[in-house]
């Protein structure tokens, strides 16, 4: 079996310029996390609002935390001091609460808008013309401790790779439409958060600039430890 750092540099060595590398260590536990820190990583995905506060707090402080899961409203409070990006903004109440969290601990959270453009039912996000009227709105103008920084996506868990470019470019083109409309003027809208282990190259194909690996990196979670 190959190590943590062996994997690591195989995707590093893999990744285009432009292009960041969210370790995603959900159901790993510190030590894994540590040898991939002392490899140089530096960015961890979490998917878990107690399991990311509970690594925040014991691992170093200069790790950069990106919430990659669902977030419930009830639980910005518990991540708004210290997380670096948050992918998963479903709905215009959740971010409402991120910018008021922000607010109280002094700072300006970066945020994603998740699309949803997989084919499952279960997956979260806006569909596209939700997420245009939201931009179209007035609403979020006026936060002003939330920076939109792009979209965040997954495609359907299929083998089908043909399918899976097809959603992944119409994300990208989302994007690029979002950036030249809504968004045209700033320079911080720039991210586009796509591709998993079983994906990722079919997503830095179509323009990801964050991809989101875990079991590539770590091996297979351990769900029967999860508390
Ligand atoms: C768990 C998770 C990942 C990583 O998945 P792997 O298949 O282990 O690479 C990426 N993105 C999200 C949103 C996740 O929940």
């Amino acid at each position: 079996m190959s190590s943590i750092a062996d994997n690591l540099k195989q995707v590093w060595n893999e990744l285009p310029q432009g292009v960041r590398l969210v370790a995603v260590s959900k159901f790993h536990p510190n030590e894994a996390i540590l040898e991939a820190y002392r490899t140089g990583q530096r960015i961890f995905g979490e998917s878990k609002v107690q399991e990311m506060t509970a690594k925040h707090d014991s691992l170093p402080q200069d790790i950069e935390w990106h919430f990659i899961g669902h977030l419930q409203t009830n639980k910005v409070k518990y991540i708004a001091s210290y997380v670096s990006l948050i992918h998963g903004i479903d709905s215009l109440r959740l971010l409402v609460e991120v910018d008021k969290q922000a607010a109280r601990v002094g700072r300006v959270i970066d945020c994603l808008l998740q699309i949803h453009i997989a084919q499952e039912e279960t997956k979260f996000g806006f569909t596209p013309d939700e997420c245009r009227e939201l931009l179209d709105g007035k609403e979020w103008k006026s936060l002003t401790h939330v920076r939109l920084c792009g979209l965040m996506g997954m495609a359907t868990n299929t083998g089908n790779l043909a399918q899976v470019r097809h959603e992944f470019d119409s994300l990208h083109q989302l994007f690029r439409e979002i950036q030249n409309n809504q968004m045209s003027g700033t320079s911080w809208f720039s991210e586009l958060s796509m591709g998993m282990s079983h994906d990722y190259h079919e997503a830095i194909e179509a323009g990801s600039t964050l991809v989101r690996i875990g079991t590539h990196i770590f091996g297979e979670r351990d769900y029967s430890a999860a508390k």
